[in-house]
């Protein structure tokens, strides 16, 4: 157990996993907006394609 000051392999591992972690997120988010840039540009083409201007 830790008091407020973390020891090295605590706090070497809470980094490990907050670097972990937030990786992961960053690596989400870029695949949401991956995929809502390939929905809106399909969904403009679509409209495009109707002759109609988004
Ligand atoms: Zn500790």
């Amino acid at each position: 157990m830790d008091g407020l000051e973390r020891c090295r392999p605590c706090g070497a591992l809470l980094r490990r996993r907050f670097a972990l972690e937030s990786t992961t997120l960053v690596w989400i988010v870029v695949g949401i907006v991956v995929l809502a840039a390939a929905a809106i540009s399909a969904r403009a083409a679509a409209l495009g394609g109707l002759g109609m201007t988004p």
